[in-house]
């Protein structure tokens, strides 16, 4: 089988602007994910939001299995018309993986229907992720939890429907949780929310959080799932009678 194609999108906004940031991510949040997924056989490409079309042409797309979103301060800049597309494919199987802050990403919040708001902190505390669906593929290789030194707190309510799956849970030092590996999926489309990635931290550098990521795509790659085919006018599987006058043909 050919390997998983996946487009790594960042705003690219951060590591552009902050010398804190870029010590962390020097070629941008988008490198260091690529290079993680190549690195686990992944077949993987960048695209930002400065590039025309935001990176995300229809060609881009076509070719584009799973596709990861990082944003935080531009979601505002990204084109509704590509918000649209994204959304299309989506709806048409291809997977995608939201990151951290894109939780208030345009595409996100379209798909969930909801303000996807959630509380937030900045003060580098230890979060533990703790797995709450062990026989589920994106936990694949991970233990208990996973500890991480420093993170921006998030915590509940997350206004966003109802998981398919809750794949992780956190709990931080402060006090709060946060559903923090959810699964969704909309039309053909697999949607998995993953909350670690602060642009200060060096999250995205993690072993079990570069396994996540890779099992995410994995798991969110399109399937010919018969569940799934299109619909559309359909013949009867059994003989009926069609003389009705109201029947159409
Ligand atoms: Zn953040």
């Amino acid at each position: 089988m050919d390997a998983t194609r996946v487009t790594v999108w960042n705003e690219f906004v951060h590591e552009q602007e902050s010398d804190v940031v870029a010590e962390v991510y020097p070629d941008g949040i988008h490198a260091t994910i690529a290079d993680a997924l190549a690195e686990r056989g992944f077949e993987t490409q960048t695209a930002t939001l400065q590039e025309p079309e935001h990176g995300l042409t229809e060609e881009v797309l076509a070719e584009t299995d799973v596709l990861t979103w990082w944003g935080h301060a531009a979601h505002d800049e990204v084109d509704d018309e590509i918000v649209d597309r994204v959304k299309e494919h989506v709806l048409d199987g291809m997977g995608l993986l939201v990151l951290h802050s894109a939780h208030f990403s345009k595409i996100f919040r379209s798909l969930m229907g909801t303000t996807c708001g959630l509380k937030w902190r900045e003060a580098a505390e230890r979060e533990r992720l703790w797995v709450i669906e062990p026989s589920h593929p994106i936990a694949d290789g991970i233990d208990d939890c996973i500890e991480l030194e420093e993170a921006e707190m998030y915590g509940e309510r997350f206004d966003v429907p109802q998981p398919e799956t809750l794949v992780f849970n956190s709990w931080f030092e402060g006090g709060e949780v946060f559903r923090s590996g959810c699964t969704y999926r909309r039309g053909a489309g697999k949607i998995f929310y993953f909350r670690p990635g602060h642009e200060t931290y060096p999250i995205y550098h993690d072993e079990d959080i570069q396994q996540v990521l890779a099992n995410g795509v994995e798991w969110a790659a399109p399937s010919d799932d018969p569940a799934t085919s299109s619909g559309g006018n359909s013949d009867p599987r059994e003989r009926i009678d069609t003389s009705d006058e109201r029947t159409v043909h």
